[in-house]
This record gives structure tokens, sequence and C-alpha cells, in this order.
């Protein structure tokens, strides 16, 4: 990748994220193990608490919703709904793996196409909700689609195939599979080598900023890569394709415990709520800006009390 033939916001990825010309840090060959036996120490209470032949299943968006427990039982039973707006994003994200695999060399609509036809055929209920759509809302779905894809061209460098990863599956599993932990970030760029860090881990958003979920949700990606490749990620971000920015965290052994802390502190309580839940005058509600997707908002009395509910 060279400097000259990059546009100002490619410099600036690549320098500022990218961390293109920076050291990397070296390899801890115990850290994977050490993680992995604190993990499952933290855990171990939580696993045994589930009923015989029960699994608990945590990915990011469960640790997410478990910070309230009226929005983790939406989570468990409400119906997710697609929209204009989430579909557009899985658009583009599809379409920007498209076009790394292909090395930026089709015309955008094109891309998008393919990235239409993958969601038609994924069996999600996404083809249910694209085949509502009248031709012109579906076109101008597309439209913007293919304006985020190429305003993704013009932010962010161009990088050779062989570093990209699209949606690096990372399950790990601990008690004999009673617990599975699954993630799979939008972008793995490198892979582990023996030496040093190489691996960035990217999520791409096309929505607002929510700087300390999104935290989260990247740490709890690190330490899943981390497990899976017994290397770390030298680094975390998140990138905003509408802000053409990004927050981004480097990782330490500091990052990592923090992540196995979340995991640890939530674990019994979606055990309880999965498999032993009690009253809804005992749960513990947090009203807060993540009461905007919750399906109980209309009729949480904590989100009335602290204003989140619409007039
Ligand atoms: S509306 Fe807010 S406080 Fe109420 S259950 Fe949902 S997330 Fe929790």
């Amino acid at each position: 990748m060279t400097e000259g033939a990059l546009t100002p916001s490619q410099q600036r990825v690549r320098e500022g994220l990218l961390a293109w010309t920076e050291p990397r840090p070296p390899v801890d060959p115990a850290l994977a193990a050490r993680l992995r036996e604190q993990l499952s120490e933290a855990t171990a209470e939580a696993a045994e608490a589930l009923p015989d032949g029960a699994e608990l299943f945590l990915s990011k968006s469960k640790l997410d919703a478990l910070s309230c427990d009226g929005r983790f039982v939406d989570f468990l039973e409400g119906e997710f709904t697609w929209s204009a707006p989430i579909v557009k994003g899985q658009l583009a994200h599809h379409g920007i793996e498209i076009d790394f695999a292909g090395g930026r060399q089709r015309d955008p609509a094109e891309v998008i196409d393919v990235a239409w036809e993958r969601l038609v055929t994924s069996g999600s209920s996404a083809a249910t909700f694209l085949e509502s759509l009248d031709g012109a809302e579906a076109d101008a779905l597309r439209g913007q689609a293919r304006g985020l894809l190429t305003g993704f061209r013009e932010q962010f460098p161009a990088l050779p195939d062989k570093k990209v990863h699209p949606e690096d599956a990372l399950r790990v599993r601990l008690h004999g599979g009673r617990l599975i932990l699954s993630g799979r970030p939008d972008l793995r760029l490198g892979g582990p080598t023996s030496d040093v860090r190489r691996m960035l881990l990217l999520d791409l958003k096309t929505g607002g900023r929510h700087s300390l979920r999104h935290l989260a949700d990247m740490r709890f990606y690190a330490l899943l890569a981390t497990l899976k490749h017994d290397v770390a990620p030298f680094r975390v971000a998140t990138y905003y394709l509408d802000e053409a920015d990004w927050d981004h965290e480097d990782v330490d052994e500091g990052v990592l415990e923090a992540a196995v802390r979340d995991i640890a502190a939530k674990a019994p309580r979606a055990v309880a709520l999965e498999h032993d839940r009690p009253p809804e005058e005992e749960w513990r509600l947090l009203a807060a800006p993540h009461c905007r997707w919750c399906g109980r908002l209309p009729i949480c009395p904590a989100a009335a009390e602290a204003g989140y509910v619409p007039a």
C-alpha cells in the first residue's frame, strides 16, 4: 500500500487505524491458556446451575441485552423485525466483503446486486422483507447501499486479498460444551503469526456511535479470537461508515481480562432468566438509551419513570 496513491481519508485510516508503519507487540504464547483457565473458573458456577442437558449460548447481542433483565427477556422472546435501515446496513456489509474479495474491480452496482441476492437466498426472514418492497423502494435501498460502498472505497485503503478475512467465525466451548461463546466480527485484517501480533478486528457500523456498547462488543471478539487463534489481536476497532471515523482500542491482557469479567458477571443472570426466571417484580431493570430498541418499552415502569417512553 503506497502512501502516494491514497486519498487523504485513506491515508488517515492507514496511519491512524491500521497503524501501518508502527511496530506490532510481541506474542505472549501462554496468554490464551491463562485466559481460558480464568474464564473457565469464573463461569463454573453458572455452568453448574444449568439444568441437566441444557447449554448456555452467549453472543455479543445477548451479553449486551443482559444489561437489563427486561431487555434480555425481550431479546429471548421478541421477534426480530427487518427494516429498511437494517437491510441497508446488511447490504453494505456484504458488499464491502465482496468488494475486498474481488479487489475492488467490479462496479459498485454489480457488487450490491450480488449482496442483495445473498440476502434473498440466505434463508432468513430478510427475504420476506425484500420481497415485500415495491420496485422503487428496492431501488432506493440498493442506491443507498451502493453509496455506502462507494464511500467506503474512498475512505478505506484497498488491502491485499490475503490480509482480509470477512466474518471470521469465533466459537469457544467450555465446561464440556455447556457454555458456548460465539461471535463473528465483520472483518479480521491479518492473521496469527508466532512472533508479533498483527491481527486487527473490525466491525462496520452504518448507524450512530454507541462507543461503550461497541467497545464491549469488540473486547468480547478480542477474547474469542485470542482463544481461537492462540494469539491476541493487536487492536480492535469499530468503523462508522457515515462518519468515515472510528473508535479503537489496543489489546493487552487487561482488556482481555475485562472481557472475562463481563462474561463472568452476566452468565449467572442469563442462566436464571432462561431457566429459572424470577417474577417480573424482581427483575433488575436498567433504563438507559438502549430502551429505544426494547420491545418492552411501552409497558416498562422503569423506562416511564426515567422519561424514555415516547409521548
Ligand atoms: S424499556 Fe428499558 S428498562 Fe425497560 S425493560 Fe426495556 S431496556 Fe429495560
